[in-house]
């Protein structure tokens, strides 16, 4: 006898950092989701899509789940990343070694207040971190100790460690059913959001401190010509200083990252990409639930 397909989604949790976007996209094979060393990296769902000859695993990647909700963009991250809970086959509650503490305990609160009734793995990522491996042991028991999880496995989803026998253990506890995308489709977010993700990564990575958290991306125009993708971006930031920041000295700041950021979503995209950005301000948009309806922040 043949076994049956199986196909079901998967729930990436865990605080902000401990590399849930880093693990989706190791799984995928494909960078699905964009990864920084900042916390709150990831503001949306996004799912990743693995197809293999007898399942389907459909990762849902959420933002960070954090406590302190300072503005109307964090009690959206944190609806969207709780909201993952519901109608998936699976949790992976993702934490980092030594790493528990209260946004951990808060999501196993919520977890248990569902009564989501789920197999839950705790994934301890990044073990390429610590030199002695047995130091695992007394986190893997408190773990255990602490939750029915009906896996523990620890793993480093930047150097792929441990990833293949989590799709091992995963893979058996997804239902059996007919695969719901089709087998080349990695994610379900268009090139639109995928172009605008890239940008915010270059975002990220080059402006310090807060200032990341003060931007948003829209794209207003994606022509795909032969060849050559024309795109043009808007950069949206919350205070009127904020602009010169980000445009730097004589437009360097902001060539630097249009480079940067056409050259990975040419690489995405394998095809030429022409970038035109424009920085403008919308005040307060991030602390406005109306004005982040409207780009795009929509439940
Ligand atoms: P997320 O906020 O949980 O989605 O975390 P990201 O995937 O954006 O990763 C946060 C940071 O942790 C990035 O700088 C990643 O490169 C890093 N990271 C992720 N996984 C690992 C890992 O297994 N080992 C190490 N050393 N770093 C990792
Ligand atoms: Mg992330």
């Amino acid at each position: 006898m043949t076994e049956q397909f199986r196909c079901g989604f998967v729930a990436v949790i865990g605080r902000p950092n401990v590399g849930k976007s880093t693990l989706v996209n190791a799984l995928v094979g494909e960078k699905v989701s964009i990864t920084t060393h900042k916390p709150q990296t990831t503001r949306h769902r996004i799912l990743g899509i693995k197809t293999k000859a007898d399942y389907q695993i459909v990762l849902v990647d959420t933002p960070g789940f954090h406590l302190r909700e300072k503005q109307a963009i964090n009690r959206y991250m944190n609806r969207a990343a709780l909201g993952a809970l519901h109608d998936v086959d699976l949790v992976l509650l993702v934490v980092e070694v030594g790493q528990w503490g209260e946004e951990e305990e808060s999501l196993l609160v919520r977890l248990e207040q569902n009564q989501v009734i789920l197999p839950v793995f705790a994934l301890i990522n990044k073990i390429d971190t610590i030199e002695n491996k047995t130091a695992l042991l007394p986190f893997i028991k408190q773990l255990q100790q602490r939750f029915a999880f009906s896996e523990v496995v620890p793993l480093s989803a930047r150097t792929n460690e441990g990833v293949d026998r989590l799709e091992e253990l995963l893979s058996p506890c997804l239902p059996e059913g007919g695969a719901l995308y089709d087998d080349d489709q990695y994610t379900d977010r268009s090139l639109r959001f995928i172009a605008a993700e890239l940008l915010r990564e270059q975002l990220y990575l080059n402006l310090r401190q807060e200032l990341p958290y003060a931007i948003t991306v829209e794209i207003e125009a994606f022509e795909e010509q032969q060849g050559i993708n024309r795109i043009a971006a808007v950069i949206w930031v919350a205070k009127p200083g904020h602009k010169g920041i980000i445009i730097g000295k004589q437009g360097a700041g902001l060539k630097r990252i249009g480079e940067q950021a056409r050259l990975s979503m040419e690489a995405s995209f394998a095809k030429k990409v022409f970038l035109n950005l424009w920085v403008k301000v919308k005040e307060d948009w991030n602390d406005n639930d109306r004005i982040l309806h409207s780009l795009g922040y929509q439940d």
